[in-house]
């Protein structure tokens, strides 16, 4: 391992830094290779240009799941390394993470019913499954289940995965990276980098002040989502025999057109599939859509054609009729896919590809293709051991029971008691709270949560409500120690506050953390 000295932010260094691993990239795999690469004793640097999860990996459906389409392409290998992932996931994070059973009405002129039962039974089998139940049929008709859905709609089935606040996964992960002595630099963009022996000469850029800081790293890991072909040609000047195919997919959300915790998985005619999901308590989340993309992925945008498509899919089985006035926020991304030459978007693979080169002397350059949210804690165990030889580290991988910052809650067979436990007792020790609150405390936070709350007898020791909720101690704290700096990145990323929060909230926000930096 390298030993650098520390150089404080915005200091432009004459003496470039030397480490192992430059990461490119605060999505979720670029934080988990990081996390897991400091945790074997690696010196590492992570850049992200905007703030954390600011692109693709706050923009998913946010399931953690095998992906039971996919079983219709035969992707055998990710359906069953994403569910041997879904329940240690789970285990690591208890709190970002719960379990959801879905609801898949059948319809007899789609999908025939002998075809998704044995899909149901196979995501059952391939995938170890140890504390989510197992799929069954159920009656909809006349059932609480049927209750919000269309008459004709008889059966059905039901089964298990699980679903994730996305965006808090990434902050975690790189929490707990720096916790493990990785430097974390948001607002910093790779700007070029060139081989210098058997480093790159890396240079970075602060995008707020225009600073640049060099570096000398052994490896770059480009992790860079759908701008990894951007830094191989742009940035490192390089080349590649791998792409990304780009596919937007769009989510609209509007208040909650049903009671209860499950989720409803639905075919349109099309033959593609839409996921209707509880939302942030008083809302439902309607996505995705699959559109081939090209342009700046900065620049993604819910279109009103993919608003009337996600529309029509649940008008097609729900009673309540929605229309495009209904939805209250909607969000976009693009998936950067690997791409496999596959004719249709929604066929192209949700793989992932890792392209190695360098070493022998020469600076080492490991890229990322693809993936999903789901599989990132085993493709940085793969980074790992494609670049520890050529680093010369030997460390073994650690990561699958290790859990994520606030995520160590006891475990048993059952994760909603658990977690409920856990609520119970954070509400006990902090009884004032109201029971919103410290659930979504507890949520959010998990076990961190006293870094929040210490030892607060009243909700006035905690600090200005800026609203619904949000306290002064909770947005010291998503400034100190979770890198956030703006109020978008307290209201749509560290928190889904900005859904439940009064009109003036953002700019009584960008006014507290103004102020807040200009503290001596
Ligand atoms: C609509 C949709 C639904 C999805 N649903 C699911 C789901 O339910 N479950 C699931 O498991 N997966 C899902 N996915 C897939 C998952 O979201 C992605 O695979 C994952 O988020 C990709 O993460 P990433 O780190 O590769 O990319 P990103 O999150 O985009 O991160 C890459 C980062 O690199 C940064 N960057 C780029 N260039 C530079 C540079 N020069 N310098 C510094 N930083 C740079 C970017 O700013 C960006 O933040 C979905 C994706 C989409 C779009």
């Amino acid at each position: 391992m390298q030993m650098e000295p520390s150089i404080e932010r915005n200091e432009v260094n004459a003496t470039p830094s030397l480490f192992d691993l430059l990461v490119i990239g605060g999505g979720i795999n670029g934080v988990g290779i990081a996390r897991d690469a400091a945790g074997r004793g690696l010196s590492v640097y992570l850049v992200e240009q905007d703030d954390l999860a600011s692109h693709t990996s706050s923009a998913a459906t946010k399931l953690i799941h095998g992906g039971l389409r996919y079983l219709e392409y035969y992707e055998f290998r990710l359906v069953r390394e994403a569910l041997l992932e879904r329940e240690r996931l789970l285990g690591i994070a208890p709190h970002i993470i719960w379990p959801m059973r879905f609801v898949l009405p059948h319809v007899p002129a789609l999908r025939p019913r002998w075809l998704l039962r044995l899909g149901l039974f196979v995501y059952d089998h391939i995938g170890a499954r140890k504390r989510l139940p197992s799929s069954k049929s159920v009656r909809l008709r006349h059932r609480p289940l049927g209750q919000p859905l269309q008459e004709h709609l008889r059966h059905g089935f039901m089964y298990s995965d699980c679903w994730v606040q996305d965006s808090r996964l990434v902050v975690l992960n790189a929490m707990d990276a720096a916790a493990r002595g990785a430097k974390i630099f948001t607002r910093t963009r790779l700007i070029s980098a060139t081989q210098q022996g058997d480093r790159w000469l890396a240079v970075c850029e602060d995008t707020r002040t225009g600073k640049r800081r060099q570096f000398l790293p052994r490896a770059i890991v480009n992790a860079a989502g759908a701008w990894v072909g951007d830094v191989v040609k742009q940035r490192l000047n390089a080349s590649s025999r791998k792409h990304v195919r780009l596919i937007k997919g769009s989510h609209i959300i509007v208040p909650r057109i049903y009671d209860g915790e499950h989720a409803y998985f639905l075919q349109n005619p099309d033959g593609r599939i839409e996921f209707v999901i509880p939302y942030e308590q008083h809302y439902t989340l309607i996505g995705t859509t699959d559109i081939p993309f090209s342009g700046d992925p900065s620049e993604v945008r819910i279109s009103p054609e993919e608003v009337d498509y996600l529309c029509a899919s649940v008008n097609r089985y729900f009673k309540k009729q929605l229309a495009p006035a209904d939805v209250v926020w909607n969000y976009a991304g693009v998936r950067p896919l690997y791409d496999d030459d596959a004719t249709s978007a929604a066929a192209v693979t949700r793989d992932y590809e890792l392209e190695l080169t360098g070493g022998d002397g020469t600076p080492i350059l490991l890229s990322v293709f693809g993936g999903k949210i789901t599989t990132y804690r085993k493709l940085a165990e793969h980074a790992l051991e494609k670049l520890q030889s050529l680093i010369d580290n030997s460390a073994r991988p650690w990561t699958d029971t290790e859990p994520l910052p606030g995520g160590d809650i006891p475990a048993s067979r059952h994760p909603d008691e658990d977690f409920e436990r856990f609520v119970a007792h954070t509400q006990s020790r902090w009884p004032f709270l109201p029971p919103a609150t410290t659930r979504r405390l507890a949520r959010a936070y998990g076990t961190c949560v006293a870094h929040i709350l210490g030892g607060s007898k009243s909700l006035t020791e905690l600090g200005d409500d800026f609203g619904g909720g949000l306290s002064q101690n909770e947005v010291d704290y998503l400034c100190d120690k979770e890198w956030a700096t703006t109020a978008e990145d307290i209201l749509w990323r560290r928190t889904k506050m900005g859904l439940h929060v009064p009109p003036d909230t953002a700019d009584k926000l960008t006014a507290y953390l103004s102020q807040r930096t200009a503290r001596p």
